[in-house]
C-alpha cells in the first residue's frame, strides 16, 4: 500500500512516522509512506500557500493552486483509490472506514491549515472527508497520523501476531476483554484465576463475556 501525505508543516509528521510499527512497517516495505511539502507546489516566491479570504473575515484559506498541483502531479504517476481531506466537518473517522482504506492500494491524505481549504479543492479533487471527532486541531497533520497508524497496523504483517488487531475494540462492534500479565498477584490484585487454569476453550468464553459485559457498560450504542 502506498500513503501519499501533502501538508504545508510536514515536520510535524516526523516524529509519528519515524518510530515504533509504522517505522518498522516502512522499513519491510509493507507500506510507502511519500510527504510532501505543499510549499514546493506554491506558484509565487514566497512560496506562500494561503491568502485572505474571499468576503473578509478572520483566518487564512489554503489556495487552490499549490494544492491541485501537487494532487495533479501524483494522479498522473498513478492511480488513488480515495484522496482524503482531513476536515471537522468530515465522516467520523471509525474501526470500519480503517478496515476499508487497509485494503485499498494507493491513498493521498490532505491536511488543512488555517481556516480551511478553498471549497473548490473540495468540491472536484476530494473524494473523501474524514474527521477524528468533533473538536478543532491547528492542522490536518495529527488527524492524517492517526488516520495512517489505524489503517498501517491492519496490514498483514505490520503486527507481530496478526490475530491481534481482529480481537481489538470496535471488530465486531465489542470493547476489547481485559488483559493481564505477569506477576500473578500484586499487592493482593490477583490475575483471575480463569486465565491461569490452561482451559482455553473456557478462557475465550471469560473473554467474550466480558467484552459482552463492558460494551453494555460502557458503549452501549454499540451493541
Ligand atoms: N475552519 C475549520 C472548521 O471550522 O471546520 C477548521 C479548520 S482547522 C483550524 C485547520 C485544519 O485542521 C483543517 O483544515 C483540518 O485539516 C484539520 N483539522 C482540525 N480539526 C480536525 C478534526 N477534528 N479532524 C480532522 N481534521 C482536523
Amino acid at each position: 500500500m502506498r500513503i501519499d501525505i501533502i501538508s504545508a508543516v510536514p515536520e510535524l509528521l516526523s516524529g509519528p512516522f519515524n518510530s515504533s510499527i509504522i517505522k518498522k512497517s516502512v522499513e519491510k516495505n509493507l507500506v510507502d509512506i511519500y510527504i510532501h511539502n505543499l510549499r514546493d507546489y506554491s506558484v509565487n516566491k514566497y512560496k506562500s500557500i494561503d491568502d485572505y479570504q474571499y468576503g473578509g473575515g478572520a483566518g487564512m484559506v489554503m489556495l487552490i493552486e499549490p494544492i491541485d498541483k501537487c494532487i495533479s502531479k501524483l494522479k498522473k504517476e498513478r492511480n488513488y483509490d480515495e484522496i482524503i481531506y482531513m476536515s471537522p466537518d468530515g465522516m467520523k473517522l471509525n474501526q470500519q472506514t480503517c478496515n476499508k482504506l487497509s485494503c485499498v492500494k494507493n491513498i493521498i491524505i490532505l491536511c488543512g491549515h488555517y481556516k480551511g481549504i478553498d471549497q473548490r479543492v473540495r468540491d472536484n479533487l476530494i473524494t473523501m472527508e474524514i474527521s477524528i471527532g468533533d473538536y478543532v486541531l491547528t492542522g490536518g497533520e495529527l488527524p492524517a497520523a492517526i488516520l495512517t497508524d489505524g489503517i498501517i497496523r491492519l496490514i498483514p504483517g505490520v503486527l507481530g501476531d496478526e490475530t491481534s488487531a481482529l480481537t481489538d475494540s470496535f471488530q465486531d462492534n465489542l470493547l476489547s476483554h481485559p488483559v493481564y500479565s505477569r506477576p500473578k498477584e500484586y499487592n493482593n490484585w490477583p490475575v483471575p484465576e480463569i486465565l491461569l487454569s490452561g482451559h482455553q476453550k473456557e478462557i475465550e468464553k471469560w473473554r467474550t463475556e466480558q467484552s459482552v459485559n463492558l460494551t453494555k457498560k460502557k458503549r452501549p450504542d454499540l451493541l
